[in-house]
C-alpha cells in the first residue's frame, strides 16, 4: 500500500471512530417522554405565570412515571400513571379539560400499545368514562379486541368496574363551558397528552389520550386512538405518541411510519421523526408533533407547530444519574 493510501485509510478510520463516539450514548436504565399537545402557543413562554403551570404539570407527569419505574413497575404501568395524571389536570385536552364537540359535548379517545407483543387497546367517543386510558388498557388486557367505540365501549368499561361519571359535563371546565356557550366563536384547545416509555426490562410502551379537535362533528375520531397513526410501540424499533391535526396523522400512518423508517431504512429515531414531521407533514398539512423513544433509549420530540408541551426523564444505568427537561417552544425550559 502506498504511503498516500495508508494516510487516507488511517484518516477515514479516525473519522469513523469519531463519528461513532459522537453517536455513543451511555446506557439508560429507563426513559420516559411525555407530551401535552402541540399548537400555536403564541406568547405562552413569555407569560411566566401560565408557562410555570405547564412546566410544573409536565414535571409532575414525569414524576408519576418515574415513581412507577423506580419501584420496579412496568412501562405500561408508568404510561397509565402519566396519562391518568394528565387526564385529571384541566390544563390539557384529555379527561377533565377536554375540548368540546360542535354539539357542546365531550367525546374522549385513548389508546395504549405494548411493544413486547404488539398487543394494543383503544377506545373512541367515550362520554362517561373518567379515565379513557384505563378503558383502553382494559381493552388491551381483558378483551380479544383492539378498538371499541361509543356505547359499547362504555358498557365494556362499566362491566370492568371502571370509574364512570353520570354527567358528561364532568369533563367541562369554566373555560371549556364558555366555549360550549359560544360555540360559534372560533377557539381551539391544544393539549392532547401522550407518553412513551422504555422500561428497565427493555420493553417499549406508548399511550395517547385526547378530547380530539374543537368542534368535531358526526362522531369524528382522530388519530389518537388509531393504532399506527397516533400511537405505536414495537420492541424491535420505537414507541411513538403523536399530537396534531389527526386527519393528516392518520393518512400518513405517522406512528407506524416512524417505526418502519427506523426498522427498514435503519434511520436513527430523530432523523426518521424529523423527516415525517417536517417533510411528509408540515404546519399547513399536518400541523403537530410527536414524541418517540427507540429500543436503545434515544429520544425524538419534533414538532412543526409553534410549540409542543413536552418533557423527558431518563436514568443512566451506570451512575443512576437522572436527566430531565421540559419545554413548550423551540427551547427547553431555561
Ligand atoms: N390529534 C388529536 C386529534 O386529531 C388532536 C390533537 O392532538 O391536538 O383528535
Amino acid at each position: 500500500m502506498k504511503r498516500f493510501q495508508l494516510i487516507v485509510l488511517l484518516g477515514s478510520i479516525c473519522l469513523s471512530l469519531a463519528a461513532l463516539a459522537g453517536q455513543a450514548q451511555e446506557k439508560r436504565e429507563y426513559v420516559i417522554v411525555v407530551h401535552g399537545g402541540a399548537g400555536a402557543m403564541s406568547g405562552l413562554e413569555q407569560n411566566a405565570e401560565l408557562s410555570a403551570h405547564y412546566y410544573a404539570a409536565l414535571d409532575s407527569a414525569l414524576d408519576a412515571g418515574a415513581a412507577v419505574l423506580d419501584r420496579g413497575g412496568k412501562g405500561e404501568e408508568a404510561v397509565l400513571a402519566v396519562l391518568r395524571y394528565f387526564e385529571s389536570n384541566p390544563l390539557f385536552n384529555a379527561g377533565i379539560g377536554a375540548t368540546c364537540t360542535a354539539a357542546g359535548t365531550f367525546e374522549l379517545d385513548a389508546s395504549i400499545m405494548r411493544g413486547q407483543d404488539l398487543s394494543a387497546g383503544a377506545v373512541a367517543g367515550l362520554k362517561h368514562v373518567k379515565h379513557p386510558i384505563e378503558a383502553a388498557y382494559r381493552v388491551m388486557t381483558q378483551s380479544e379486541h383492539v378498538m371499541m367505540a361509543g356505547e359499547g365501549a362504555e358498557q365494556f368499561a362499566r362491566e370492568h368496574g371502571l370509574d364512570m361519571v353520570d354527567d358528561n359535563l364532568y369533563f367541562a371546565t369554566p373555560k371549556t363551558l364558555k366555549w360550549v356557550e359560544q360555540l360559534k366563536r372560533e377557539s381551539k384547545k391544544n393539549g392532547t397528552v401522550g407518553c412513551v416509555v422504555l422500561d428497565k426490562a427493555g420493553n417499549l410502551t406508548a399511550g395517547t389520550s385526547t378530547g380530539g379537535m374543537f368542534k368535531k362533528k358526526w362522531g369524528r375520531i382522530g388519530d389518537s386512538p388509531v393504532i399506527g397513526a397516533g400511537t405505536y410501540a414495537d420492541n424491535a424499533s420505537c414507541a411513538v405518541s403523536c399530537t396534531g391535526h389527526g386527519e393528516y396523522f392518520i393518512r400518513h400512518a405517522v406512528a407506524y411510519n416512524l417505526c418502519a423508517r427506523y426498522k427498514y431504512l435503519n434511520e436513527p429515531v430523530e432523523q426518521a421523526a424529523d423527516y415525517i414531521i417536517h417533510q411528509e407533514l408540515n404546519a399547513e398539512a399536518g400541523n403537530g408533533g410527536l414524541i418517540a423513544v427507540d429500543k436503545e433509549g434515544h429520544i425524538a420530540m419534533p414538532f412543526n407547530s409553534g410549540g409542543m408541551f413536552r418533557g423527558y426523564l431518563y436514568k443512566e444505568a451506570s451512575t443512576g444519574a437522572v436527566h430531565r427537561q421540559v419545554g413548550i417552544g423551540k427551547n427547553m425550559r431555561p
